[in-house]
């Protein structure tokens, strides 16, 4: 393992407040079940625990390393609204009336996740309340644009724009000209989310193994899915490993591409210069093309994270550099001590809408990914809506599963490369979308 991607393991935020102390057994057995899982993260064990609820329970959930090994324990836990960074990106796939469906879609993702937490008793840290940040006029239209979207999405919710001084009422920085308040967005301590969710999917009678990867795979009526210890026969497989499936399944491998983002939390902070930074204690992004996204924690730690603007590299020393950006926030901060820095890789599609559907002439094994570093929230109604798929159909399971994805070519070869074209652009048409 190079010296970039250990870095990357070092314990996180999330690992070193990790509320839920349980640990799987690794397979060691050959074993049938209805459907084999192959990652534990988000999306394996949503999609999961979805079936179960709707009466699957022979479910069998294999994880390499642990559970939240993936981008689900190592995320900014900011719950945003939407799924896909642009869901205009598909219109010319779905139409006019699949657009209305995909619109109506992105609205349920944080209510999923909040009924779970409610449903189950899982102990995440859930909050309300997120921030979309302006640091110009441009930026400023475009706010204006998303709170009328917004509020048509959810004419219940608590959504307000406000600008000039009365930003301070909701995120304590001089960088921003514009907020839009949502208060149906927030934030969650995503790994014991995670876990919470595994507990109440083995609640159901499945199974779940860690330290158990996926080595090959076998298609067929019955699928075989072997590890090295073990193996699990299946009627149904699903593929769920996002930016860490390093060519197993080549035909979805190829359909994205993994760039980094990088993360630090600072110590436990005082009461009132957490009410300073965050008066609604929230979370919040930036709109820029690459976005700075932070948030306040149970314990009053500051989470800053962000990722390279123009050019795709790994910064040699991830806490400074994350700091530098975190002081032109909050310069009052330059004090505070910085107690985790961690990165993580994310799947990227080449539209930045996730992907889901069965490979193909395979229509027993079906995939998820290419969230692109939009998942906590969009996991939660993409993978109800692949249950439905994967068990009695559904309208807008068709509707989602027939966008079609390109492949990434040569994306191992020039991967940073390709990275950086992307950005360049992005950061370019930033200016006539209004994102710059
Ligand atoms: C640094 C960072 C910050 C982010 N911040 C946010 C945020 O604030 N908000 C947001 O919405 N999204 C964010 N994201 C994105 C979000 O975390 C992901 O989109 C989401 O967690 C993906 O979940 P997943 O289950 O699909 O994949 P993962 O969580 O990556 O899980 C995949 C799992 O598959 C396992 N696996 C892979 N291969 C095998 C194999 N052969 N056998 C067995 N198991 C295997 C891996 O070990 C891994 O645990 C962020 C991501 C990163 C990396």
């Amino acid at each position: 393992m190079s010296d970039h991607l250990s870095r990357l393991d070092a314990i996180n935020y999330y690992t070193a407040t990790k509320k839920y102390d349980v640990q799987y057994p690794r397979l060691v057995q050959d074993i049938e079940a209805d459907v084999v899982v192959i990652g534990g993260g988000f999306s394996g064990i949503n999609t999961a625990l979805e079936l179960a609820e709707a009466g699957i329970t022979n479910i069998v959930v294999l994880e390499g390393r642990h559970l939240g090994y993936g981008g689900t324990g190592r995320n900014g836990g900011q719950v945003m609204a939407g799924i896909g960074h642009d869901i205009n990106a598909v219109s010319k796939h779905v139409g006019e009336e699949g657009m209305k469906a995909l619109f109506q879609i992105s609205s349920l993702g944080a209510g999923i996740l909040r009924d779970r937490v409610a449903k189950y008793g899982i102990d995440a840290d859930v909050h309300r309340g997120y921030g979309y940040l302006a640091s110009n006029r441009r930026q400023e239209r475009t706010l204006r644009k998303w709170e009328k979207e917004f509020r048509a999405a959810e004419p219940d919710e608590d959504i307000a724009l406000v600008s000039g001084a009365e930003v301070q009422q909701v995120v304590g920085s001089d960088r921003y000209c514009a907020a839009l308040k949502h208060m149906g967005g927030g934030h969650v301590h995503s790994l014991n989310l995670l876990l919470g969710e595994a507990q109440a999917l083995v609640g159901h009678g499945a199974r779940i193994f860690e330290n158990s990867q996926v080595v090959s795979v076998e298609y067929g009526d019955r699928i075989t899915v072997r590890t090295n210890a073990g193996s699990v026969r299946a009627s149904k497989l699903l593929w769920a490993c996002d930016s860490f499936l390093n060519r197993l399944e080549p035909s979805i491998y190829a359909r994205t591409i993994e760039t980094y983002s990088f993360q630090i939390a600072t110590e436990p902070l005082p009461d009132e210069t957490i009410r300073r930074i965050s008066p609604i204690c929230g979370a919040y992004s930036d709109i820029a093309p690459v976005i700075n996204y932070f948030r306040t924690t149970a314990e009053h730690r500051l989470l800053f994270g962000s990722a390279t603007r123009w050019l795709e590299y790994f910064p040699k020393d991830y806490a400074t550099w994350s700091r530098k950006l975190m002081l032109e926030v909050f310069p009052y901060l330059k004090d505070v001590r910085i107690d985790f820095a961690w990165g993580g890789p994310m799947a990227c599609s080449a539209n930045l809408f996730p992907q889901i559907g069965t490979l193909e002439g395979r229509p027993n094994a079906f995939f998820v990914q290419g969230y692109s570093g939009f998942g906590v929230t969009p996991s939660h109604i993409v993978c109800k809506v692949l249950a439905e798929g994967m068990s009695e159909g559904s309208a807008r399971y068709d509707l989602m599963s027939a966008i079609p994805h390109i492949d990434i070519i040569a994306k191992d070869r020039f991967r940073p490369a390709i990275l950086s074209g992307a950005k360049i652009w992005h950061q370019v048409a930033g200016f006539f979308n209004g994102r710059r």
